[in-house]
């Protein structure tokens, strides 16, 4: 697997699945959410209220996730994951791990063989960033999946080069 990061906006990303840092409520939120269903249009969202009246009625879990169309996003399919809050679940780096392994899952399923992640949990989420990357890292790397290229995508320059240091990359 190729794994690379990069500074730039996910809804920009031409792959086959883009991750959303999504609330449980998979009703949309602010930050990247915000920005997905913003670019993304009114059909995610549709998506969105199926999955919650179907099989999700109670919302998307900590460390799930699930996957929908990715609307008018260069992408194929938005695939939606809820990372834990920091105060919430210090300690619990697991779920943020799983928010990773469980979106590979998912992309296998598509099957989606690219896929962009932003830096789960660590905007409204708290989670400190050199954490986050450390534990987003690792979880790729020994993820079994058949995708076969993750690209790391990070809003700002701090979180770029957190990522970047944490993949060896100059
Ligand atoms: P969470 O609630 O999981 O913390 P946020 O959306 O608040 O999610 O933040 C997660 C990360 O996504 C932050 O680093 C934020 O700067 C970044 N982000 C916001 N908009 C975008 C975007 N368009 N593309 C990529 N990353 C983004």
């Amino acid at each position: 697997m190729h794994i690379t990061a990069i500074q730039g906006d996910i809804t920009e990303q031409r792959v086959d699945a883009v991750v959303n840092a999504a609330n449980s409520s998979l009703l949309g939120g602010g930050g990247v959410d915000g920005a997905i269903h913003r670019r993304g249009g009114s059909e995610i969202l549709e998506a969105c209220k199926q999955l919650r009246a179907s099989e999700y009625t109670e919302g998307l879990s900590v460390g799930q996730a699930v996957a929908t169309t990715a609307g008018e996003l260069p992408a194929r399919w938005v695939i939606h994951t809820v990372g834990p809050t920091y105060s919430a679940s210090r300690g619990r780096s697991d779920l943020l791990a799983s928010c990773y392994r469980e979106s590979l899952r998912v992309a296998d399923s598509l099957p989606a063989t690219s896929v962009a992640f932003p830096a789960v949990s660590t905007g409204v989420y708290s989670y400190p960033v050199d954490e986050a990357a450390g534990v987003a890292a690792r979880a790729v790397r020994e993820a079994e999946t058949g995708v076969e290229l993750v690209r790391f995508v990070l809003f700002d320059e701090r979180t770029y080069r957190a990522f970047a240091a944490e993949l060896g990359q100059r």
